[in-house]
């Protein structure tokens, strides 16, 4: 099998990346792209001895890197970012054909920020102090010291921005990582590793082992030597990594999925409401954060998707590489199939689809609206994750927030009104771990990020990254 493959005119060395070396594996995996289904490359289909070689190597790395001057350390993380910075073009071409979101967001918004990720840890890790306390004349120093080795699982739908959200922190922190991307979109971490190691991070320090979950997550996961576990993605697969670290009692971040609402009330300005509405299609609707139960006011209800309608009609679907595009493919044939069962099951059970609701050619579903849905039904209860909204109505704030706590996720919410006491009372009163007053997206990454009940476990973002990547001490001493 050759060792890399030529992705959009970009070369990618589809091995392993262990103890900075290249390593293959005996077997590999397809990697297909949305685009038009074709073969990218051919992946190293790695198994418990990678994971066993990755972790020996970020052990084996780890006391020279936490050793390492907080400042110098930062300098590694800035040199990265020139990397991405300076390999912009190839990364956002590599990431499009490989999960098929669009280029001009990986361009202009997502690669710019996979950057401003290291830079922002690397700028966070170097005035990173706490005040000391005082008891009885004694003082309390608070300190960040360096974890260990930490396993990074990343899923698909925005792969290099989730992998160096946490890739970046934990670097800062003075740790190690053995990252593990997901299998439907393995290449822009490996093109990562060769920015690191060209930025001069030693070798060790970042690791990439390439596979299916289901074959070396529990070798990541339970393994006694990793002291951190970061991971993005879905409920079922964090319900597993959580049973597998308890042999260890490993530290856990979980960032997980989301059924989040946008509720709009009558007093909002309806035409931000419905711009608001449509952009909860981006990236197909494969958006952790996206609002995808839509509660509208009943008196303005109608008048909502009629303008929705009319919006969402605009919308350009096709080829992502195409700078007119809104709306490019999925992910995966299977994770189409998934979506088409959830419609067509909602269909069955009662559903109108006033836009959408089908299918089209290639691996593309039509931006779907769904209303005539039970508050209990499976499409307003489950996480579709493609480009599928449901409607419902209510009759004032008191049932706008109960439907909108209605769920067994937490993790965003988005509130349309022109009333700011209105704002204040509702928000007041959501479950979810960010909320939107009449935006979207927007965030400081000083702020925390995460989700409630099955939303995730824990905080990332600025201090909240450092305190989960890194083992926090006091140190009191007498007078
Ligand atoms: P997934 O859970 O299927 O896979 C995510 C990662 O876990 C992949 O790298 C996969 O290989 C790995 N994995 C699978 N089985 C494993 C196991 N037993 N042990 C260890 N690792 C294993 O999720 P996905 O389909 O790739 O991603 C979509 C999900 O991610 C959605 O639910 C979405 O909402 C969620 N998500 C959440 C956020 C957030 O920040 N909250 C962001 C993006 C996506």
């Amino acid at each position: 099998m050759p060792d890399n493959t030529t992705v959009g005119g970009v070369s990618v060395d589809t091995r392993h990346w262990i103890g900075g070396e290249r390593v293959a594996s005996v077997e590999t995996f397809a990697d297909s792209s949305p685009i038009d289904g074709s073969v990218l490359g051919e992946i190293s289909r790695g198994t418990p001895k990678e994971v066993a070689a990755a972790v020996a190597a970020a052990k084996a790395a780890f006391p020279a890197w936490a050793g390492t001057a907080r400042a110098e350390r930062a300098r590694v993380l800035h040199a990265i970012a020139d990397g991405v910075e300076k390999r912009l073009e190839e990364l956002a071409t590599v990431e499009t054909h490989d999960n098929g979101a669009l280029l001009r967001s990986h361009r202009r918004g997502v690669m710019p920020r996979v950057a401003h990720n290291f830079r922002f840890f690397a700028d966070w890790l170097v005035k990173l102090d706490h005040e000391d306390f005082e008891t009885r004349g004694h003082t309390n120093h608070v300190s960040w010291d360096p974890a260990g080795p930490s396993v990074l699982i990343t899923p698909w739908n925005a792969p290099l921005m989730l992998a160096t959200w946490k890739v970046a922190p934990a670097l800062a922190a003075g740790n190690t990582v053995i990252l593990k991307p997901a299998e439907w979109s393995p290449l822009t971490a490996s093109l990562l590793a060769d920015i690191a190691a060209e930025a001069g991070l030693p070798a060790g320090v970042l690791n990439v082992v390439q596979g299916y979950g289901a074959e070396i997550g529990d070798a990541l996961t339970s393994h006694p030597d990793v002291r951190r576990i970061s991971f993005t993605g879905s409920v079922p697969t964090a319900q597993r990594i959580a049973a597998s670290a308890a042999a260890n009692l490993t530290p856990l971040s979980l960032e997980l999925g989301g059924k989040s609402p946008l509720l709009v009330f009558a007093d909002a300005d309806l035409d931000l409401a419905v711009d608001l509405a449509v952009e909860q299609y981006d990236n197909a609707g494969q958006v952790c954060l996206a609002a995808t139960r839509i509660l509208v006011e009943e008196a303005v209800a109608h008048e909502f998707t009629r303008r929705f309608v009319e919006k969402a009609s605009r919308l350009q679907q096709g080829d992502p590489r195409d700078e007119a595009t809104d709306i490019g493919p999925n992910i995966h044939p299977r994770q189409l199939e998934k979506i088409d069962g959830f419609v067509r099951r909602a269909v069955e059970a009662g559903a109108r689809a006033v836009i959408g609701g089908h299918r089209k050619e290639g691996q593309y579903y039509a931006p779907t609206l769904l209303t005539d849905v039970a508050e209990d039904s499976e499409i307003v209860q489950e996480e579709v994750f493609g480009p599928v909204l449901t409607l419902q109505t209510f009759a004032d704030e008191g049932e706008a927030i109960r439907l909108a706590n209605d769920t067994r996720f937490g993790l965003a919410a988005t509130v349309a009104t022109g009333d700011p006491e209105r704002a204040e009372r509702v928000t007041a009163q959501l479950v979810a771990g960010t909320v939107w007053v009449n935006c979207f997206f927007v965030r400081d990454l000083q702020a925390p990020f995460g989700g409630s009940r099955h939303s995730g476990v824990g905080r990332e973002g600025g201090t909240w990254s450092f305190d989960f990547y890194c083992d926090v001490k006091n140190t009191v001493t007498a007078p």
